[in-house]
């Protein structure tokens, strides 16, 4: 049976006691090396779920955020927790903390007390996963933003976290830093087994997923395979979301009754099967 790391459970969250809820009822299972696409418009509580993902913050009960079987509730196991799981956030010039990218890897590393031969070690593989070894020497701030967001990815990866998180990591981005960082996670996905949670307002980026989880007004809309949830084309456009421009094209034009062929998003990418 597949694993489960990440198990979420009735989960609700306010900021302010005298606002409405911002996470309602959420409840949701992440199995091990899958990838999940938690899509949403602005404001819709995304960023907040993930804030529990990564222990920024803790929930009130016990078992209602579980990750690599630690409950986030015990305080006391935090720093487990967030070893757990590493975030990539949207602008990769926050990121960046160091004058050479090895600097930049090193730093977390230092942080959670890794010693110098494991951490030479460490940034090597690291850097070879998000092809950027060559780089090593350079200076963050001269790299293409698609490449500071893999070097980015591997600051994170270089800590060994079960969970890789990007929250719109590819918002920033041109078209070619976008696609450089999709394959780049793709490949960590499939050759590495790594868990991934996309944080996108993008549908494009969904392709790729095992799971889509709708996000709106801080409920799950709607969740389930990509073909399940693009089914669901009028619910995902009521809940404020753009469909992708080419599924978009092909609904207009087969509604007008010219599409011959109906498009399916499936984990090969972009299908035409037969109307
Ligand atoms: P998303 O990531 O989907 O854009 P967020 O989780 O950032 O959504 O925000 C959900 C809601 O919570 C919004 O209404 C936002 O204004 C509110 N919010 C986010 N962060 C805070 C905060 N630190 N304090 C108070 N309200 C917040």
């Amino acid at each position: 049976m597949s694993e489960e790391i990440i198990k979420i459970n009735s989960l609700s969250f306010k900021y302010n006691e005298d606002e409405e809820n911002v996470l309602n009822d959420i409840t949701l299972s992440v199995t091990k090396g899958s990838w999940v696409s938690i899509v949403g418009h602005n404001g819709s509580g995304k960023s907040t779920l993930a804030k529990f993902l990564i222990g920024l913050l803790i929930p009130s009960q016990s078992n209602t955020v579980v990750i690599g079987g630690y409950d986030t509730f015990d305080e006391e196991l935090i720093w487990e927790v967030r070893k757990k799981a590493g975030m990539v956030f949207q602008n990769p010039e926050n990121q960046m903390v160091a004058t050479t990218v090895r600097d930049d890897i090193a730093f977390g590393l230092e942080n959670i007390g890794i010693e110098r031969t494991e951490m030479l070690d460490r940034i090597e593989w690291s850097l070879k996963k998000v092809k950027m070894e060559q780089y090593v020497d350079h200076e963050p701030h001269r790299l293409s933003g698609g490449q500071k967001q893999r070097v980015a990815i591997a600051g994170i990866i270089a800590m060994h976290p079960s969970v890789l998180i990007l929250d719109e990591a590819t918002s920033m981005l041109d078209p070619m830093g976008r696609q450089e960082v999709l394959e780049t996670v793709r490949m960590l996905n499939k050759d590495e087994g790594m868990t991934i949670i996309n944080i996108t307002h993008d549908l494009e980026e969904t392709i790729f997923s095992d799971q889509i989880v709708v996000m709106n007004r801080g409920k799950i809309y709607a969740k389930g395979l990509p073909e399940q949830v693009f089914q669901e084309k009028d619910r995902l456009v009521e809940s404020g979301l753009e469909l992708p421009f080419s599924l978009d094209v092909q609904t207009r034009l087969v509604d007008k009754g010219i599409g011959l062929t109906k498009l399916c998003l499936t984990k090969e990418g972009l299908v035409n099967e037969l109307w």
